[in-house]
């Protein structure tokens, strides 16, 4: 399994980037995990959109979703396969149709195909299996466990500190882990629904995962800082993620 880094950015890209959006390659199938500002453009740079097997939505924040309705028109205008299905399967929070209705019209719902995302309802993808949990984020937004041929990516999207995500994490070969908040605003984590560094850090310590790969940085923010902490509160080894870049689960 391997994920390709699209977007890093939280809340708005910082210049020249794009928010939330990562490319993972399993058992042969690709899977597109979040959908934020810009991150449709570096995924034309490295895949069909035909080519996508399922796209998940962790939560319905546009720095996750802003560019759904932009893959939407890629899909319904570009040269369509002659394999293509006709619809691309979307995991999403429960009220992803009537959000992209309401932005762009019923017709946001003739290429994709809306599933609802659940706790207790895992997605087995031909040899990838995904399970969520929710997280603490001010809106419906779930974690994503994947794996495949025994390697383990999790993905936190966007919470604060929690002990369902830490539970979902146990293990993994590699935590992507949002890094949002400063240190100095480690008393707001849980009103902002963020980490700072040392909570991701402490996270992959309490989950027993090999690695850490932090994500999802404020754009006024110096990556390394949160690399720095989350150091001094894990064992294993922590990079910031960098746009463009492929890593190995
Ligand atoms: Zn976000
Ligand atoms: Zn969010």
């Amino acid at each position: 399994m391997r994920v390709r880094v699209l977007g890093r950015s939280g809340g708005y890209p910082r210049p020249g980037e794009a928010c939330s959006g990562y490319l993972v390659e399993a058992a042969g199938r690709r899977l597109l995990v979040d959908l934020g500002h810009g991150v449709l453009s570096r995924l034309l740079l490295h895949v069909d959109p035909y080519r996508l097997d399922v796209v998940v939505l962790s939560h319905l924040h546009p720095d996750h979703v802003a560019d759904v309705p932009a893959l939407r028109v890629a899909l319904r205008w570009g040269r369509k396969p002659p394999s293509w299905p006709g619809r691309l399967p979307v995991l999403a929070p429960v009220a992803a149709p009537e959000y992209f209705a309401h932005v762009v019209g019923e017709q946001a719902l003739d290429e994709l195909d809306f599933y609802a995302l659940s706790e207790s309802e895992p997605v087995d993808l031909d040899g990838v299996q995904l399970r969520f949990r929710r997280t603490r984020h001010p809106v419906e937004t779930y974690a994503v466990r994947l794996e495949a041929h025994g390697s383990v990516l999790v993905y936190t999207a966007d919470t604060s500190p929690s002990e369902g995500v830490a539970e979902l994490s146990r293990g993994a070969d590699v935590l992507l882990a949002e890094a949002t908040l400063s240190e100095a605003y480690a008393d707001r984590a849980e009103a902002a629904g963020h980490m700072t560094g040392s909570q991701a850090g402490k996270l992959a310590r309490e989950a027993g995962v090999r690695r850490l790969l932090l994500t999802h940085f404020f754009p006024t923010s110096d990556p390394q800082e949160p690399v720095a902490a989350a150091q001094a509160a894990f064992d294993g080894p922590v990079e910031a993620v960098r746009e463009g870049e492929v890593y190995e689960v």
